[in-house]
């Protein structure tokens, strides 16, 4: 393929990838956005390959790689549950980091790289070089402990170190000292030193960050790192003189950022102060709740109970959240809203920005069980209708329904939005026992006056729901 066919080709999937971002934007076009994006990659991959940079003799390395790791991608997707999404995509944003690591060592030490370069062109490669590595093994690094918290192998408390803003300005400065020397290093062997050195500091920087951030500041770390990402593919993109790649990268870098931004104002909070970590602490230690325990009884209800009240009510809001995931209950939540609709009951589905383990992740539970996109509204949409509704149905949800939140301003989730299912008639949360959600803060709307408790799978449960429904 000539570099001109290879040119015209990385336009065309640059456009591609540009229209699948405008189509994830919206569950309704995600799909279309999706197919636009696979094929937009197909085009990119083929035309690289073929294209004149790469000879006859890489072609079977490039085709085994690709073949090793599309078998364990396809492996992984199967195998994955809806609810290991958000860690598998940690996971993922850390093979980003891992290879752009590894694409700026390899640049680095061949030869053939930086043949026929000026000395000002060597330095701005060198410069690439250092850049690409460095966001790369922060990357790395951070999606690794991202993925053993979202996981629960790693606890999800924050780890705070004595003077931990000076360890990481400390690691700062040492990492600029090291980027003036290496660009100054006449030999491989002596810039290599300084890499590693580089290298591994950015590493431990990126461990001490992710471990830093806890609770429900997490969500901000997984779109985060999602942008670092996107970065260090276009990092890599430099490296290589790529430009499919760096734009790429830039989208991906950018519209991560942007992300992480919404989720931060979803949860009110700075994007500075989640990142300088400490979620839910105090002086360092971290606190379960200003006022400890919410005195009070609950008042628990059983299948037939929560289907009659169901019956008995025009206006339905169900607010899902991580435990619907858990349970896999989408597709009897959607049974029990036909059932509902088909005698009359306005059923809706509120969905909380930070609901479940990873961004739209309610959205995509809902859009798999087929839940139609026009009754699924925002949390801003439908807040103000709580006063006017009968049943909040509230399935596995309970940092995003805490009312806290709103009451509490000593709370570790003050000022976080959250949805107003106690202004119902009656609020019905469905979990299994008492236990607090992803932000450990116990929750007061447990042990209001018109709060009911479903106890159970959410999933058992509601099929029980469903049967004494179809009575
Ligand atoms: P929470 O984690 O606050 O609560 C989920 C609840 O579901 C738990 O209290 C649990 O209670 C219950 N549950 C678990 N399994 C089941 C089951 N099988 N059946 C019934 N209930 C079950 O989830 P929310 O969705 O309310 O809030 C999301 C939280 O996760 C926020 O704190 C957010 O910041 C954080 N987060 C969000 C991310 C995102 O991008 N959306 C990423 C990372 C974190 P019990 O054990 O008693 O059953």
């Amino acid at each position: 393929m000539s570099e001109s066919l290879a040119s015209v080709s990385y336009i065309g999937a640059t456009i591609l990838f540009i229209l699948s971002l405008g189509g994830l934007s919206n569950p309704e076009s995600s799909r279309r956005g999706n197919l636009y994006g696979m094929i937009g990659m197909a085009i990119a991959v083929l035309a690289t390959i073929l294209g004149p940079r790469v000879t006859i003799a890489a072609l079977p390395w490039i085709i085994a790689s690709m073949a090793v790791g599309g078998s364990i991608g396809i492996f992984a997707a199967r195998k994955v549950q809806m609810t290991q999404m958000p860690e598998l995509v940690a996971l993922m944003h850390s093979l980003v980091g891992l290879a752009a690591m590894l694409v700026g060592f390899a640049n680095y030490i061949d030869p053939a790289a930086a043949a026929n370069l000026t000395s000002a062109e060597k330095a701005i490669h060198e410069l690439e070089i250092y850049i690409g590595i460095l966001i790369g093994a922060v990357t790395f690094s951070g999606s690794i402990i991202a993925f053993g918290k979202l996981s629960g192998k790693i606890g999800g408390k924050p780890l705070l170190l004595p003077a931990r803003h000076w360890l990481n300005l400390l690691g700062l400065l040492v990492v600029i000292y090291a980027g003036g020397l290496f660009l100054h290093t006449e030999t491989v062997a002596a810039g290599m030193t300084f890499l590693f050195v580089m290298t591994v500091i950015s590493l431990l920087f990126g461990i001490h960050m992710v471990m830093a951030i806890g609770g429900a500041d997490m969500p901000v770390v997984v779109s985060m790192l999602n942008s670092y990402s996107g970065w260090a593919a276009a990092a890599t993109g430099f490296m290589l003189s790529n430009d499919l790649l760096i734009v790429t990268g830039a989208l991906v870098g950018s519209s991560g950022a942007i992300l992480s931004y919404i989720m931060c104002r979803a949860m009110n909070r700075h994007f500075v102060s989640v990142i300088a970590g400490g979620f839910g602490t105090s002086g360092g230690t971290v606190v379960a709740s200003s006022d400890g325990q919410p005195a009070g009884e609950v008042v628990p209800v059983n299948a037939a109970e929560t289907a009659e009240l169901l019956r008995d009510a025009k206006n339905v809001i169900i607010v899902p959240g991580y435990g619907m995931a858990v349970a896999q209950a989408q597709h009897t939540v959607y049974e029990i809203t036909k059932l509902l609709r088909a005698k009359g009951v306005n059923v809706r589905f509120g969905i909380h920005p930070v609901a479940g383990r990873m961004p739209g992740h309610m959205n995509v539970l809902l859009a798999e069980a087929k839940v139609p996109y026009d009754i699924v509204f925002e949390m801003d949409e439908l807040n103000e209708d709580f006063p006017d509704t009968d049943v909040a149905m509230i399935i596995g949800a309970n940092d995003i329904v805490n009312p806290a939140a709103q009451d509490d301003p000593n709370s570790p989730i003050a000022g976080m939005p959250v949805l107003e299912v106690w202004k119902a008639k009656t609020s019905i949360v469905m979990k299994r026992s008492m236990a607090s959600g992803y932000a450990g803060v116990d929750n007061p709307l447990f042990y209001k006056e018109n709060n009911r408790m479903l106890f159970g799978d959410a999933k058992k449960m509601l099929d029980e729901v469903l049967a004494v429904l179809r009575t």
